[in-house]
């Protein structure tokens, strides 16, 4: 008898993401990305990778990185991310993406590539060594997400501009050689993308930068507590119901986003009432902060000194990107027309 053919699933929508080694996490990647990695991981196809070779562009010292794939891979385990629900895997183990960097290259113009803003920002801070990986780091973060068909980004808000830029060279790839890839767009939960600044008002939160002003997921208590409590503040409001400066708006966000409600209602009240007290402020946010980030940095600790475990997750990692990225793969030298026999 001959055997019914069964439906395929449809497949489930695809997400990536990726996060570069270059140092400790901080709760800007967590609230920008890595928070929606873990609530992606239960419904979509996910695809998130330690972008090491991304790293390179601003980091060619390569003596720390081992360290720091281990790192930001513990720290995206202890945040909750299942390594056996979504592909966690390091990107230099995915040759293909950069046959696939290649190709975009082809279609990227250097005009373009000059006038974005993080090129133009690294630029600056690194003139002695304006790489041309520096310049396309673009369109490698491009071939990242479409080797995979990706249409969900998971990233904070500064990661904008990429993404358009991602769009743009699909829609130039399917419009030269044929339907091949859906447009990646930026995610966040329906809601705003954020951006997580740091304490000291000037800027974001980031792995390199003020790290006296950013909170690293591995910072201990004591550590936690002193940043806070140095946060920038001022007298307090002169008139009620005044309109809150960025850096008293960013103490609500971070309360926001590891406190609860009540708190604060109450000091969104003394705010407007003008009975505020930014030393009580601080020190509800520094403990709401500790709670939050003392579990975090205990699982991560244990997951980092697990080098066996680790190699395992990469290795299972890679395997299934390599799975995805060569079906895509196969779809992009058919319609290139690089297939000669
Ligand atoms: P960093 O800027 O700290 O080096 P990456 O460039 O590796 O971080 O970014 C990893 C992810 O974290 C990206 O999705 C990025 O948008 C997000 N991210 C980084 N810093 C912040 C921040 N301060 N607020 C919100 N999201 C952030």
């Amino acid at each position: 008898m001959e055997k019914k053919k069964q439906a395929l699933p449809a497949r489930r929508q695809v997400v990536m993401s990726g996060i570069r080694p270059t140092g400790f996490l901080h709760l800007g990647n967590y609230f920008g990305a890595v928070r929606n990695y873990v609530r992606m991981q239960e419904e979509y196809e996910c695809y998130f990778m330690v972008a090491d070779l991304h790293s390179l562009t601003t980091h060619p010292d390569t003596k720390e990185l081992k360290a720091n794939v281990h790192r930001v891979l513990a720290e995206n385990i202890a945040c909750g991310l299942d390594p056996d629900k979504v592909a966690l895997y390091c990107q230099s183990h995915l040759y293909e993406t950069c046959e696939l960097y290649l190709y975009l290259c082809m279609l990227a113009y250097k005009g373009e590539l000059e006038k974005t803003s993080t090129f133009k920002e690294k630029a600056r801070k690194q003139p002695d060594n304006i790489n041309a990986g520096l310049l396309t780091y673009p369109v490698l973060q491009t071939a990242d997400i479409i080797i995979h068909r990706a249409r969900y980004v998971p990233v904070g808000k500064d990661q904008e501009q990429h993404l358009e830029m991602a769009r743009n060279f699909v829609n130039r790839f399917n419009h030269r050689y044929g339907e091949v890839f859906p447009e990646p767009a930026a995610f966040n939960f329906g809601e705003e993308l954020l951006k997580i600044p740091s304490l000291d008002g000037a800027g974001k939160m980031s792995k390199s930068e003020n790290q006296y002003a950013t909170i690293y997921l591995s910072d201990d208590d004591e550590l936690i507590r002193k940043k806070v409590m140095r946060a920038k503040t001022d007298p307090g409001p002169a008139e009620r119901n005044s309109a809150k400066p960025d850096y008293i708006e960013n103490l609500f966000l971070l309360m926001k986003l590891v406190g609860t409600g009540d708190e604060v209602k109450k000091f969104d009240e003394d705010f407007n009432n003008c009975t505020i007290r930014y030393g009580d402020m601080k020190k509800q946010l520094a403990e709401d902060m500790v709670k939050f980030v003392h579990p975090i940095r205990e699982k991560a600790e244990a997951f980092r000194n697990d080098e066996k475990y680790l190699k395992e997750v990469m290795q299972k990692g890679a395997e299934k990107a390599t799975k995805s990225a060569n079906a895509t793969m196969e779809r992009v030298r058919e319609a290139m027309g690089l297939k000669y026999f």
